[in-house]
């Protein structure tokens, strides 16, 4: 079904505020065509598949959402959004688009800052319309891609279970994530959000519905989609591992004025394993300097309690260290309790122009030291916050969510929240310096950061795997019809 209550300018004017139900594409043209137009029954005119169950609205307001992203930096305004409510529709869009030669893209919670989910000139499908948890089991779920994370956690809490790991803000959508990896404080116990899915659907970029795809069944597939940036395959549906969760989780915050000795407890930290949540920040030091904080956590469950000291033992950290406890659940919810703190400051709906990188853990120090620290501003932060921490990689399974070599990367993320929004264009820049000093390194970016990625920085990325990524494109995207907006081709 299609609504649509803008066509053209002069569509539009000439139909007033009434909508006008197109019924075909114009390929000639690259427009959409109403029944009165004589042009519909013409050579160059493509009817919108009758069989679609979910609306294929071309209205301003969804449009100019739809061109928008969390980013608020990029706009790029699509043809139609598909209100998908089935992975049959998807497929029956997709099938249509390589037809017509439109582009598609999946939306999920749009929380992207680069346009990454944007199409312009395309269709947006929004997967808000597959929000079902479909099964909770004993130690799975089986969800749809629209799911948020949050929604998964409200079922599975009460039940005593969580996804393993999970990213640090869970108002994310099952498939925005699973298709960019997720990054997490429990990856150095299970690996990243991407290494803990049993079996996927997938609608493929020829429109092909595969279910159960797996690391046994077509996981040449599963390898290409998992991580994948959406460039093979849309995710309709996942089984994902739940694991039980504790009551309890004591967290340890760890201040240090000397980068050296917080590389070397991180490291320390991130060999034995000792908490089940690990993670770092720089954090101003009050006086237009920066300290470093690591930041830790054991789960637990009363009436037994962590032991401090053996828990802290070996540590050097200089400054405070501040132990407190959280129900598990409120800490898995953090980040949406400070959602609701930056709203209340106005700056959740402003330009976030974030960085968001992987180092070697041998160039770590050096790119802390040499371009981190000498250009990093408050203003450049805003009320936003610096993570820098390490994980191990030998967790990690999925081959196309990418990181730098070594047994050891650091997950390095600014999280940009700036009071003045006029500096995009600086910040936008000091990325640029921040990922060239990196890859310099031997650092690669994680492609959620606002960075204008080159053809050559994408070849770098995928690495080994770029022929990998061409070959996995001629079979499942032959037309390239999927996700234009990551801008790998
Ligand atoms: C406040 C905040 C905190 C964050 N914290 C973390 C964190 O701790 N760890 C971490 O790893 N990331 C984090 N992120 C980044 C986040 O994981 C990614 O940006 C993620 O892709 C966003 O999910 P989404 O549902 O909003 O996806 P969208 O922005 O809607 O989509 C992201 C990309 O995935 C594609 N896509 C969406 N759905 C599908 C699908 N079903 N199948 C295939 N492709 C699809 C889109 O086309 C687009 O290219 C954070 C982001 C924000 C805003």
């Amino acid at each position: 079904m299609l609504e649509h209550t803008r066509l053209s300018r002069r569509k539009f004017l000439g139909a007033g505020a009434t909508a006008v139900a197109v019924v075909a594409w114009d390929v000639n043209t690259g427009s959409w065509l109403t029944a009165a137009d004589a042009a519909v029954t013409g050579p160059g005119a493509a009817p919108v598949p009758p069989q679609l169950a979910g609306k294929l609205v071309t209205d301003e307001a969804s449009l100019a959402a739809a061109a928008d992203d969390f980013g608020h930096i990029i706009s790029r305004v699509p043809q139609a959004v598909l209100n998908a409510t089935s992975a049959e529709d998807i497929s029956v869009l997709i099938k249509w688009a390589n037809k017509v030669g439109i582009k598609v893209a999946a939306r999920g919670q749009a929380h992207s800052v680069f346009g990454e989910g944007q199409v312009e000139g395309g269709v947006v499908i929004d997967m808000n319309g597959l929000n079902t948890i479909h099964e909770l089991g004993d130690d799975y779920a089986v969800v749809d891609a629209g799911v948020t994370w949050e929604q998964i956690l409200e079922q599975s809490i009460p039940a005593g279970l969580a996804p393993p790991v999970l990213t640090d803000y869970v108002r994310l959508s099952v498939g925005g994530v699973l298709a960019v990896g997720g990054i997490g404080g429990n990856m150095n116990q299970v690996g990243m959000v991407v290494d803990n899915v049993d079996s996927i659907d997938v609608v493929t970029g020829n429109g092909q519905l595969v279910r159960n795809v797996s690391a046994k069944r077509k996981s040449d597939l599963f390898d290409a989609a998992l991580g994948g940036l959406g460039q093979v395959a849309i995710i309709t549906k996942a089984r994902i591992r739940l694991a039980p969760v504790s009551a309890l989780v004591r967290i340890y915050e760890l201040t240090y004025s000397n980068a050296a000795a917080y590389l070397a407890d991180q490291r320390t930290l991130v060999t034995d394993g000792r908490f089940g949540y690990h993670e770092g920040q720089i954090v101003p030091d009050g006086v237009g300097g920066w300290n470093f904080k690591i930041e830790v956590g054991a789960y637990y469950n009363p009436p037994a309690a962590p032991d401090d000291d053996a828990l802290l033992a070996g540590l050097s950290p200089d400054l405070d260290t501040n132990i407190f406890d959280l129900p598990t659940a409120v800490w898995l919810g953090r980040v949406s309790a400070a959602e609701e703190a930056l709203r209340g400051i106005g700056l959740w709906d402003t330009p976030h122009p974030w960085s968001d990188l992987f180092l070697t853990d041998e160039g770590a120090e050096e790119y802390l030291t040499n371009t981190v620290l000498p250009t990093l501003t408050a203003d450049g932060v805003g009320a936003g916050l610096l993570l820098l921490y390490p994980f191990r990689t030998d967790l990690l399974t999925r081959p196309m969510a990418r990181v730098p070599e070594g047994e050891i990367v650091w997950a390095f993320d600014i999280l940009r929240f700036p009071f003045n929004p006029a500096l995009t264009d600086a910040l936008l820049a000091e990325n640029r310096l921040l990922f060239e000093e990196a890859a310099a390194l031997g650092g690669n970016f994680y492609p959620i950061g606002a960075l204008d990625t080159t053809s050559e920085e994408w070849v770098a990325y995928f690495g080994p795997l770029y022929d990998t990524l061409l070959a996995n494109k001629r079979r499942y995207d032959p037309d390239n019809v999927l996700t234009p907006g990551q801008g790998i081709s």
